[in-house]
């Protein structure tokens, strides 16, 4: 009865005041503004938005200025709402870089030979050969190979795609090894292809302190075969147990240097976008709850990975995220549009290099602009225009009481008519591939909308045209509630303890 009365309390003298500034808030989300920013960053001169460009360092700009209209406080660097991360551009030098098996031929990077990790310095690194070849799944049983200080040539099974992951497995484990050339089976028209990219420019975090890399290369068969006939190995009975136990032995009077060098390296930027509103309460205005997507997406056909089935060969991602882009953008509009504030400080993020590998939000998660112990959730969304009408599935419920409140809220809004459902794709491991990841790993409850993968998914076809906003508008709504629920209860959202113990982990 107690209860009852404090909320009857509750909703006939607070609720109604608090509920007339929440519902204007809410309302301002609407399907036509999401169609006239989904429209912005879709467009065909953002040149899909590939990482790094200037055309997204346009995208970033123009969601900083929305976050600036809209009475942000900047979150990024130095006072602004950019928080640049550092990019290492590199070209392999395909002139110096070779393989060279002493008194036998030279094989070159782009003609020959692919690279696959790891430089040497300008003398490459040489010395004696051990043959390797059998299955390579134990790590532990590689790990005890005789390979110390050798150049390791793997004969690997062929017609499997996992060639590259298992062979990398292999050399975390054999360390001591000079250098490895990978035999992968016949040349054929991807072969090709692989060696025509060789001299293309190549992007990678450059904040990540790698451990440095063993120098891998990869050659096929019909290179490698005489070499190793002249040494009375036949490469077609080796290939034939490459399923086999794992096995090797020392080539006896083969000698061979490995030399990957770089033409050029050099450090560029990219940026995320961080606008902070913030919380009402004295206390709990020092905690933040994120709101984040990616701004970026799979750039063009020539530039970037966009697959260049139809159309004009420009990936406007308008699903793939400026849908989610968009929706976080709407969502700084309508909290700021709150007064009272809601109680939690809540921080806008649209990050970048999501579709090269989570770069943007795994930057942020380990350089955040606030305490990282004072971020207390992230809700992020990643596809949210396209499928069904009425429900979005909703990852990651299971693992905090996040999806205890998100099914209270999604109860208490059936006017919205959106059933936020758990994970129908477990198998797809969605948990682990957007940017909410980064944050579950470094410890913070998440919850990740997303309506599902279409045939038009990293395509030009993926289009403005086919966003259905004004169901997104209903998504955004039910995100809008849920965060302000978050941002407005004492206690900040906990873990289920099992779940913690299996995917938080210390960060590199
Ligand atoms: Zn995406």
């Amino acid at each position: 009865m107690r209860k009852m009365i404090i909320w009857l309390v509750a909703l006939f003298c607070v609720a109604p005041v608090a509920a007339q500034n929440v519902t204007e808030a809410v309302n301002s989300i609407t399907p036509d503004d999401l169609r006239r920013r989904i429209a912005v960053i879709a467009d065909d001169s953002m040149r899909g938005r590939y990482t790094p460009s200037p055309e997204l360092d346009q995208t970033a700009a123009w969601i900083g200025e929305q976050f600036r209209s809209f009475g942000l406080k900047p979150g990024g660097s130095e006072g602004t709402f950019v928080q640049r991360y550092p990019l290492k551009r590199t070209q392999l030098d395909l002139e110096a870089s070779r393989v060279t098996v002493e008194g036998g031929p030279t094989w070159h990077l782009g003609t020959d030979t692919r690279w696959w990790q790891g430089m040497t310095g300008g003398a490459g690194v040489g010395s004696s050969v051990a043959l390797v070849w059998g299955a390579l799944g134990g790590t532990e049983e590689v790990a005890t190979l005789p390979v110390d200080g050798k150049v390791v040539i793997v004969v690997v099974p062929t017609g499997t795609r996992s060639t590259g992951s298992t062979a990398s497995a292999m050399l975390a484990a054999v360390p001591s090894a000079a250098a490895a050339i990978v035999v992968t089976g016949e040349a054929n028209e991807l072969w090709t292809r692989q060696l025509s990219r060789e001299s293309r420019m190549r992007v990678s975090p450059a904040w990540r302190r790698n451990a440095v890399a063993m120098p891998v290369v990869e050659v096929k068969d019909g290179s490698i075969a005489p070499v190793l006939a002249a040494h009375g190995v036949s490469l077609a009975e080796t290939r034939g147990e490459a399923a086999g136990a794992l096995q090797s032995r020392e080539l006896a009077g083969l000698s061979v240097n490995v030399k990957v060098v770089n033409a050029l390296e050099e450090i560029v930027s990219t940026p995320n976008t961080v606008g902070i509103l913030e919380g009402s309460d004295p206390t709990l205005k020092d905690e933040y709850i994120v709101f984040s997507a990616h701004m970026d997406h799979v750039g063009t056909s020539d530039n970037g990975s966009c697959r260049l089935v139809e159309g004009d060969g420009i990936c406007n991602g308008a699903d793939d995220d400026a849908s989610g882009t968009i929706g976080v953008v709407e969502l700084a509009e309508a909290y700021a549009m709150m007064n009272p504030r809601p109680r939690r400080s809540m921080i806008f993020l649209t990050v970048s290099g999501e579709e090269r590998g989570l770069w943007g939000s795994q930057y942020f998660a380990t350089n955040p602009t606030v305490p990282a112990n004072r971020i207390v959730a992230n809700l992020n969304a990643d596809m949210i225009g396209r499928n069904w009408t009425d429900t979005v599935v909703v990852i990651g419920k299971e693992h905090s009481d996040l999806g205890a409140t998100l099914n209270e809220v999604n109860a208490r809004h059936p006017e919205l008519n959106m059933t936020a459902i758990d994970d129908i794709w477990p198998d797809q491991g969605f948990y682990f591939r957007s940017d909410h990841y980064n944050f579950a790993r470094r410890g913070i409850p998440i919850l990740f909308f997303f309506t599902g993968v279409h045939d038009d998914y990293h395509r030009p076809s993926d289009e403005l045209e086919l966003i259905d906003v004004e169901k997104e508008s209903r998504i955004v709504k039910l995100i809008f509630h849920v965060g302000l629920e978050v941002a407005n209860r004492d206690e900040r959202p906990q873990w289920n303890p099992e779940s913690y113990a299996e995917i938080v982990r210390p960060m590199p």
